[in-house]
């Protein structure tokens, strides 16, 4: 089967021909029916061979989506033919993180298709165990493989601070791409709050306002003037960092109010810089890792209503190393997805 590899630590991924691998007992093989790439994806290949942490050669790919090919002995729960994605979080399910659900924490480190494991860019895939994953009935697997990652990491991050976004608060999001987008979206279902999103490029702003935001602003160190005006002089309530380079974290920090909330969530490489005496009293930063399976539910409740809809552009198989190419000179609307 044909299979986008991570062959060599700084090499771009390749497209290559690779045995299609058989269920053993307990794991499933799915058909891949869709694939969502992540800016994560890019960060772990931009990491030297010191800090590379996961075997190579390794198929990429941990926002899956596909069908239900053929079962492992002792699998149950399960049809051949069943349309699922797949939680990506697989910890221990023993330790007290996975005993809450947490799975995402696991204690003794979790493992990922496509991250640690081999992952979605390929026609099949084995997922370990059924609790990983979800049913979809009939979603579009293609508009639903995402809500694993982009979409299950924001609606984490929005819920740990949702007692702060109440009538008349405001909330920032820092980067409209994959994860930011549908940030946006989720804000304007789950709460009254006003939201200003800040990107680069008038054309990244115009997505952001038609995904809903109230404002968009230039994300520049002038925005946290102008989110101080549009705010009485408060600040944001809470400031979601989906870019985490140190300018935005110094955005952040500027933006945020008197016991606001800032959450960082992407992985640019960059830290925000907190301290008594500069950052606004009682400001609470937080860093938010992926969800919780029991969220992902959720959110495919929500994707059936209409509620969150992730705004795709598609790539075949195929053209995997050029849809990597696109994310990185940052010309992705969205969420680039791979249909095999
Ligand atoms: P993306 O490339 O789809 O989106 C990034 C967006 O940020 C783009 O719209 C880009 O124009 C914008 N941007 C870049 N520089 C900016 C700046 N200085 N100010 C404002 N906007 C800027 O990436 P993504 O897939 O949405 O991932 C976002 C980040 O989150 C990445 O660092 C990724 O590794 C990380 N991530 C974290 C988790 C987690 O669990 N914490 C999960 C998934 C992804
Ligand atoms: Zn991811």
């Amino acid at each position: 089967m044909k299979a986008v590899q991570y062959t060599k630590v700084g090499n771009p991924p390749e497209l290559r021909e690779v045995d299609k691998p058989t269920p053993g007992p307990g794991e499933i093989l799915l058909r891949v029916t869709a694939s969502g790439l992540c800016h994560s994806d890019e960060v772990v290949m931009s990491y030297s061979a010191e800090q590379y942490p996961y075997p190579l050669p390794m198929t990429l790919g941990h926002e899956p989506a596909g069908v239900v090919e053929e079962l492992g002995a002792g699998v149950t729960g399960v049809q051949i033919g069943d349309s699922v994605i797949v939680y990506g979080c697989w910890g221990c399910g023993v330790c007290r993180m996975c005993a809450d659900g947490s799975e995402n924490l696991c204690l003794t480190g979790m493992v990922s298709p496509g991250l640690g494991r081999d992952g979605a860019m390929a026609e099949f895939m084995l997922v370990d165990d059924v609790r990983h994953l979800v049913p979809i009935g009939d979603l579009d697997p293609v508009k639903a493989a995402s809500l694993t990652d982009a979409a299950l990491t924001p609606y984490q991050a929005i819920k740990k601070v949702l007692p702060k976004l109440v009538g008349g608060s405001s909330a920032v999001v820092i980067g409209a791409g994959g994860l930011g987008h549908v940030a946006i979206q989720l804000l304007r279902v789950l709460t009254p709050t006003r939201v200003i999103a800040l990107d680069l490029g008038e054309e990244k702003l115009a997505f952001a306002a038609e995904m809903g935001a109230h404002e968009v602003l230039e994300s520049k160190p002038e925005a946290a003037d102008r989110i101080k005006e549009s705010t009485d002089g408060r600040g944001a309530d809470v400031v979601f960092d989906f870019v985490g380079i140190d300018a935005t974290g110094d955005l952040a920090l500027a933006c945020v109010g008197v016991g606001g909330s800032v959450v960082l969530v992407g992985a640019g490489g960059g830290s925000a810089r907190v301290s008594l005496l500069t950052a606004p009293y009682d400001a609470q930063v937080s860093t938010s890792l992926w969800g919780r399976r029991k969220e992902l539910l959720e959110l495919v409740d929500m994707a059936h209503r209409g509620e969150v809809s992730i705004q795709t552009v598609t790539y075949p198989l195929d053209d995997a190393v050029r849809a990597y190419s696109d994310l990185h000179e940052g010309k992705i609307r969205g969420r680039a997805v791979i249909v095999p």
